[in-house]
């Protein structure tokens, strides 16, 4: 999952569903120095993995790719985000209870102790209401998290699935040697064998014409899936709880080898910035939600020192620099 729908906040919540461990930033490129190579300069090891969030920030912006997973400056944790990763949390437990026993009631009354886990697990996200001594801000924002519980019951009857799986991390390896890595909220699969993929969002549906950019995430899950298990999923299916709608979408295989195509493309555009040292900042509406606009040159900041010497685009110069192995 992304939690990551909330609005524009998609494509910086990371997985969207937000805040969760991103399995993407486990084998991303990494600075180190080469204790068996001749030269004791830091190199870079180009990507071999990706997740959705993560190629959706290069698609997004080169530059801020590179900040969160190159550089890994660290983000402020958002409301939203953090909001997306109680509700993926009391969503997935509530299918503990026995089907009977999964009511709304029962669900938001999981909200308490699923935040009071998340304190301890990520005590990052106390600083979201430390200006907050009377709880007047802190009671809103659960109020909140209850009501897009609530309206998951109006959109889904949890007492009539039983998910084949829930939170599921899954990677596949490309022939290509590229491993595509993610974590799919809830994998449902019908007595007949059809396989449903759902994604929980806590943001609004996206317009008609953005369909496909939120299309993405669960197609590169169905091309998961389908490498793992050889099979096309049936149905992948998008919960906005924000808005209240249900996207779904029949893929068939040629839509799987076309993001298989789009994700070859993606990982050598990377790879190359990766050797290059040549991250573009790209401005859009979205920078609004981008925590690094201090060190972006199109807000007038400069970024860290690139851990490579940089080499000209084009220019071959071998002197430049080394790169870990291809
Ligand atoms: S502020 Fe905008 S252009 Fe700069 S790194 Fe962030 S998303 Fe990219």
């Amino acid at each position: 999952m992304d939690t990551s729908t909330e609005g524009a906040a998609q494509a910086h919540s990371g997985g969207t569903a937000g805040t969760r461990t991103d399995p993407s930033v486990m084998a991303e490129p990494t600075t180190a120095t080469a204790a068996t190579a001749v030269a004791t300069e830091p190199v870079v090891i180009p990507p071999t993995s990706l997740s959705p969030s993560r190629a959706g920030d290069f698609m997004q912006c080169p530059l801020l790719y590179r900040f969160r997973v190159i550089d890994r400056l660290p983000e402020k944790p958002s409301e939203a985000a953090t909001r997306g990763t109680l509700v993926h949390a009391v969503l997935e437990r509530l299918f503990d209870a026995p089907a009977q026993e999964r009511t709304a009631p029962r669900a938001k009354s999981l909200i308490s102790g699923q935040w009071q886990r998340l304190r301890q697990s990520r005590p990052e996200v106390e600083e979201l209401f430390a200006d907050d001594p009377d709880g007047e801000r802190l009671a809103r924002w659960l109020g909140e998290a209850e009501q897009l519980v609530e309206r998951w019951f109006t959109l889904e009857d949890p007492s009539r699935l039983e998910p084949a799986e829930r939170e599921l991390f899954v990677e596949a390896e490309l022939e290509s040697g590229l491993r595509l890595r993610g974590i799919i909220d809830r994998v449902d699969v019908a007595p007949t064998g059809e396989v449903r993929i759902v994604d929980y969002k806590t943001g609004k549906a996206p317009r008609p014409e953005y369909a496909e950019d939120a299309l993405f995430q669960m197609k590169f899950y169905a091309l998961v899936v389908w490498r793992l298990k050889k099979v096309v999923p049936r149905r992948l299916q998008l919960v906005y709880l924000g808005s209240g709608d249900v996207l779904t979408y029949d893929p068939v295989l040629a839509d799987l080898e076309r993001v298989e195509r789009k994700l070859l493309a993606l990982w050598e555009a990377i790879r190359r910035a990766t050797e290059t040292g040549d991250w573009r900042p790209r401005p859009t509406k979205l920078c609004g939600w981008c925590d690094h606009q201090a060190v972006c040159p199109e807000f007038g900041g400069t970024p860290p020192p690139y851990p490579l010497p940089v080499r000209g685009v084009g220019s071959g110069d071998s002197e430049q620099g080394r790169m870990g192995p291809d």
